[in-house]
């Protein structure tokens, strides 16, 4: 057994795998950057070393930091848990050198599953179904159009050193072809130095099975059923259940069979997921392996009461597998959806900030919360905006969904914005509850998942008003307190007037539009409160110090979270009236910010320029792309906001620009 386990990564995995190191007796070591000095993988690790500033290429990308990390603490194997350093067979090689184990597979292997024309040779010499295409090395266009004329179209041109979906185009028909072709080839050669690119048949309504293998020292290999991930959003999974559902008992064994073949071709050890493409038939075919642990890995973990990270340490310590194929059953239905800080209002732009307020789901036996983030903790833009898994298992798939619905209803984050909604409106779909799942399931249903936030309804805009007035005489009193005659009226924050009851307008931003409430102070502490749509709602009440605003309006008693910082009010409610943002507008504030902020459009965040669309001078229309930034493993485009004319574009593309910076000189006009 290892004695000392180094990390190395951050975030939720890092305290995932410190989790099982704990339960087993061994010591854990962190790494962190100078963003994470405070983090909780941190403060759950026995010894924590500092290896190098915020950005990841600095510090968790930084090999050698690493290595040396393991060695200044003794540890004696390193987890790369799952990105950074987990598939890079360099690290792989130089942690033998250094006399420290890997958990993870032998270098070869992540080399043979690395390029993917590559990958699809050694498949197809092993027997794993491919989707139909070519991978040759003859790149002659001429070839490569003939080839996809014998395919068929529509076919998929996909680089051969692809990941995350770069130079990746779909092609309808022969005349198509030519263009597509230099389109993926250019952005192939720019994002990894390898114009290469394969060709595949391309499925039209596929879904995404991965099967969950594991192999040991000894030669044993073994898959832990498989996993749906067809919920993606631009090839990003979001939402991933185990087992997938309606596979028939001898499917779910030749999927799971090919997959363990395909382990086997390459002499696999350790923990491996291979992912297939699942035609409408139930015909599946290999697409790639990832050779680590996915983010996705607990849901095979609560259908099968199995510790992954722990079969991990136990096969990288040279123990054969405790099991064999048939001692393994699958237990009920799991789903895991991933939180994420991203404005889905927003294109679903990742959002960085502060968590003012987070509470998320308790773990029980039917939920397991995954997360390296705690209240009061900041996201940034060096990191994937992720905040926490939900995963949920119950008897059957329905009644997870019920537990999924119940565990996004408890998740409450203020500070950064969330795809919290989008996630309860995918749970709560019909076609999502029918299963009717594909790679495209977002697309066809982005109308329901998207929907208008709207004008909140009258007990959320009343609730907001409320939690206001309430803290503000909250406030008053502890200012009163702190004066000499706490009795003094001069001291009660009421609008309270002698023999009289006074009234006030206040004015609430929500989504843009201003909403202009009246507030009556009546004599017994109680408010009349009129809405925008002349409704009038009697409101008391009174608020926690954990923002719990118990309010009764109307008579009718309720409770809603609400959290309030200067100007801003946010009510988090349960699903059905969700969440809702409110700046209490100040008119004289406002005029100077706009003042200031005119005539510029800035970068939302730092990135680098990939493209700039416009020229100094040029009129444009309102919407039309101006520049493309690259952030956060994303693009943003910056458009004009209204008509008129681009006056300054100081950056070029390559740069590498700041958050907030002036991006286009804009006058509308
Ligand atoms: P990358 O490594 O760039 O992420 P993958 O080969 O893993 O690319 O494919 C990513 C996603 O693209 C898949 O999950 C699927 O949604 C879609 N996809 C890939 N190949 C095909 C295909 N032949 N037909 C239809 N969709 C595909």
């Amino acid at each position: 057994m290892l004695d000392k386990i180094l990390v190395a990564n951050r975030g939720e995995i890092a305290c995932r795998v410190m989790r099982t190191a704990r339960r087993l007796g061994i010591a854990t070591v962190a790494v962190y950057s100078d963003a994470d000095a405070g983090a909780l993988h941190v403060a759950q690790a026995d010894a924590a070393v500092r290896i190098g500033p915020a950005a990841a290429r600095d510090s968790y990308l930084n090999a050698g930091a690493v290595l040396d990390a393991a060695r200044r603490t003794g540890a004696d194997a390193i987890h790369p848990g799952y990105g950074f350093l987990s598939e890079n067979a360099g690290f792989a090689d130089a942690c033998a050198a250094a006399g420290i184990t890997f958990i993870g597979p032998p270098a070869s292997a992540i080399r043979a599953m690395g390029d993917k024309s590559e990958a699809k040779a050694r498949m197809a010499a092993a027997g794993v179904p491919l989707v139909p295409g070519y991978h040759g090395a003859d790149q002659d266009p001429a070839t490569l159009q003939a080839r996809a004329a014998e395919i068929g179209f529509p076919v998929l041109v996909k680089a051969s050193a692809g990941g995350g979906g770069k130079g990746m185009r779909v092609v309808d028909d022969a005349a198509a072809f030519d263009d597509a072709l230099s389109a993926a080839k250019r952005e192939a050669a720019a994002a990894f130095g390898d114009d290469r690119v394969l060709l595949e048949k391309y499925l039209t309504r596929p879904r995404h099975v991965e099967v969950q293998v594991f192999a040991d020292t000894q030669g044993s290999v073994l898959y832990l059923f498989e996993r749906d991930c067809s919920i993606q959003r631009r090839h990003q999974k979001v939402v991933e259940e185990a087992p997938a559902p309606g596979l028939a008992p001898q499917q779910r064994r030749a999927i799971g069979q090919a997959a363990v073949a395909a382990a086997a071709a390459i002499g696999y050890v350790g923990a491996g997921t291979v992912e297939f493409l699942m035609d409408e038939d139930g015909a599946f075919y290999f697409m790639e392996m990832n050779t680590r642990l996915q983010v996705e890995h607990p849901v095979t973990e609560m259908i099968t009461g199995l510790d992954l990270v722990e079969w991990q340490v136990r096969v990288a310590g040279g123990e054969p597998l405790p099991m064999g194929q048939d001692d393994l059953a699958i237990d009920g239905h799991a789903i895991e959806v991933r939180l994420y800080a991203e404005d889905p209002q927003a294109g679903f732009l990742p959002a960085t900030g502060t968590l003012h307020h987070l509470r998320l789901p308790a773990d029980d036996v039917h939920v397991r919360v995954d997360t390296g983030v705690r209240q009061g903790d900041a996201l940034t833009v060096h990191y994937d905006p992720m905040i926490a898994k939900l995963i949920v298992h119950d008897r059957d798939r329905l009644a997870a969904i019920r537990r999924l619905r119940t565990a996004l209803d408890r998740t409450e984050v203020v500070g950064v914005a969330t795809n919290t909604g989008f996630l309860q409106a995918i749970a709560a779909h019909p076609a999502f509850a029918a299963a009717d799942l594909d790679t495209r399931f977002i697309e066809r249903h982005t109308a329901d998942l998207l929907p208008d936030p709207g004008v909140p309804g009258g007990p959320v805009l009343a609730s907001a008003v409320l939690g206001l007035l309430l803290g503000r005489r909250r406030d008053a009193a502890a200012a009163a307190r702190l004066s000499h005659d706490p009795w003094s009226p001069w001291n009660v924050a009421d609008g309270w007037r002698l023999n009289d009851e006074a009234t006030e307008t206040l004015a609430l931003r929500h989504a843009g539009t201003v909403l202009e409430v009246s507030v009556r102070y009546l004599r017994d502490g109680t408010f009349r409160i009129v809405l925008p749509d002349g409704a009038a709602v009697h409101a008391t009440g009174e608020i926690d110090a954990d923002s719990t605003l118990h309010a009764v309006l109307d008579g009718v008693r309720g409770r809603v979270t609400l959290v309030r910082r200067g100007r801003e009010i946010t009510v988090l409610g349960h699903a059905a009236t969700g969440t809702h943002h409110f700046t209490l507008v100040d008119p004289i504030a406002e005029a100077e910010a706009s003042g200031a902020d005119a005539g510029r459009l800035t970068s939302p965040m730092p990135g680098r320029i990939v493209a700039v669309l416009a020229t100094a001078g040029q009129e444009v229309a309102a919407g039309t792309p101006l520049v493309i930034l690259e952030a956060m493993k994303m693009e943003h485009t910056l458009r004009a906001p209204a008509d008129g004319r681009v006056t300054d574009l100081p950056y070029a593309v390559g740069d590498q620009v700041e958050d907030g910076v002036p991006l286009i000189g804009f006058e509308p006009a």
